[in-house]
């Protein structure tokens, strides 16, 4: 996808999506600098950043801003709004695509005339996978 839009993919920023992609938890900024250092000794917190920064904006992870972390995203093709569930549980964080609720939202911002720069819910709560779990024991 970087090559069909003409941006460059380096090492680094490839290393850094492959560590977030590796589980479906969130991830935090100075984990991965962690798992980076063995590899790339002269790796720092600014140049993780700097490879996040790059990440967000082409729309292959989000920022969970209420964890501070980082996931990867299923649906990269397009920009899109967000809905995050939360596990405090598991720390597992799924990505709904929710235009219908989206869009309601919208309408309250508009009605508002509020100017929203971010439209990202993010729930926190029991996964499904969690909620089975303690039902059984
Ligand atoms: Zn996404
Ligand atoms: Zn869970």
């Amino acid at each position: 996808m970087c090559l069909v839009r003409g941006v460059q993919l380096t090492p680094i920023r490839q290393q850094v999506l492959v560590l977030i992609w590796d589980s479906h938890k969130a991830v935090k900024a100075y984990d991965l600098l962690d798992r980076i250092k063995p590899q790339q000794n002269a790796a720092k917190p600014a140049t993780i950043y700097r490879a996040l920064d790059f990440l967000i904006e082409q729309g292959l992870i989000h920022r969970a801003g209420s964890l501070n972390a980082f996931i990867g995203c299923s649906c990269s093709d397009h920009q899109h709004e967000l809905l995050l569930l939360i596990c405090k549980h598991c720390n597992e964080v799924e990505e709904r695509a929710t235009p219908d609720v989206m869009q309601a939202l919208s309408q309250e911002f508009n009605q508002a005339g509020f100017t929203a720069h971010s439209k990202a819910i993010e729930a926190h709560g029991i996964c499904g996978k969690c909620s089975d779990f303690h039902s059984i024991s």
